[in-house]
């Protein structure tokens, strides 16, 4: 008999999903306008503890809103982790701006210390600018990846944004629901602007959407604008800068609305199987013991990637690979990277296993007892 396929991460929607969304339908209120849209920044913000919140069409619009409004424009540089999704890295080029790809720690993100030193050995800050030696770009921001729901040492980049002058653009994409147990402060809550993602994979999901909030709130107000075509006169027509269309539908708001109902269930569903996986004895990747995090993604690490991708994959279970690394890719070959190593470990070693918030305890047995049947092959 063939087995039931698991898949990786797909949305739980056990919640008042369709009753939200027949709401909107039944009103005809599907588009960028409508009052769920508020509703739903409203909720988020109080979440995160925040004043104002964006709502947009995608964490990628956010992420480019973000760039936009930090002031990253032609010709400057951004620092970027290499190791992440790409959505994190291409809105740099969106603006015209570079990348310069960085290492990460051992909880997969950015390597504070070694981008420190990079700064300290490559760069020179002359009239309050942060120039690196080599192209004579002004580094203008750092983008920080929550990664799997981890969080970067915010407090280490704060610091050093202070001292160097740039923005601080956290991609909380992967990370709703992380806080700092010292302070409280939630991931996307800390830099200069912070964005989300309810794409269908992360922890909830509006289709797809994203949010984006920032220290000063004058920055959410203006990215709310620009996200509506930057229009000044709804009945004339007057637009006063280049504005996009990255404003999330009501549509999207009204799922965002029941899903999040279930953040805090889903949060601790992903600890409980994390900790599951781990009792079984397998080989997974910590979070961070001074942060709470959502645990978005599980990283099992191995010596034998592909093979053990393939083995699961024979027995209907999905898994992947960590993102191949974003330097190595056909776009940003002759960008700049500083001293890659971390990342490339990780990088060959990484496999991640399903993390579905509604697995049930039958599935994550087979998937721990295809892994050990694995190992033993071996
Ligand atoms: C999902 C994700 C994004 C992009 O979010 P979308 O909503 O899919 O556009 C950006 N960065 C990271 C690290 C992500 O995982």
């Amino acid at each position: 008999m063939k087995e039931k396929f698991i898949p990786l991460s797909i949305p739980n929607f056990n919640g008042k999903e369709l009753e939200y969304v027949t709401n909107v339908v039944k009103d005809a209120w599907v588009s960028t306008g409508g009052a769920e849209i508020q509703k739903f920044e409203e909720v988020f913000a109080k979440y995160v503890k925040t004043d104002l919140a964006c709502a947009v069409q995608s964490g990628t619009a956010g992420l480019h809103l973000a760039m936009i409004l930090a002031g990253v424009t032609y010709g400057d540089e951004v620092i970027v982790p290499a190791l992440t999704f790409i959505a994190a890295v291409n809105p740099v080029k969106y603006c015209g701006a570079e990348p310069v790809f960085m290492d990460c720690n051992d909880f997969l993100c950015l390597d504070v210390n070694k981008l420190e030193e990079f700064i300290k050995e490559e760069c020179d800050f002359i009239d309050d600018k942060l120039i690196n030696k080599k192209s004579h770009r002004h580094i203008k921001a750092v983008v920080a990846v929550h990664i799997f729901g981890n969080m970067v040492d915010m407090d280490s980049l704060i610091t050093l944004g202070k001292q160097y002058n740039f923005k601080i653009i956290e991609d909380a994409t992967e990370a709703l629901g992380t806080y700092e147990k010292s302070t409280g402060k939630f991931a996307g809550t800390i830099g200069d602007f912070g964005v989300y993602s309810f794409n269908g994979n992360k922890i909830i999901t509006t289709g797809g959407g994203g949010m984006l909030v920032a220290n000063n709130p004058d920055d959410v107000k203006h990215a709310k604008y620009l996200s509506t075509q930057a229009k000044d006169d709804l009945v004339y027509f007057v637009h006063n800068e280049i504005g996009y269309n990255y404003r999330m539908t009501n549509l999207q708001a009204a799922l965002g609305l029941a899903q999040f109902e279930q953040l805090e269930e889903f949060i601790k569903i992903k600890e409980i199987n994390y900790n599951k996986y781990l009792d079984a004895g397998l080989n997974l990747l910590p979070f961070d013991k001074n942060i709470r995090s959502n645990r978005w993604f599980y990283s099992l690490v191995t010596d034998k990637r592909d093979e053990l991708i393939k083995y699961m994959n024979e027995n209907q279970i999905q898994t992947r690979p960590i993102w191949k690394l974003i330097n190595t890719l056909k776009p940003y070959l002759n960008a700049q990277s500083y001293k890659i190593e971390r990342a490339k470990k990780y990088y060959d070693h990484i496999v991640n296993i399903p993390c579905s918030t509604n697995l049930t305890d039958k599935e994550i047995e087979r998937v721990i007892k295809t892994i050990k049947n694995f190992d033993e092959a071996k």
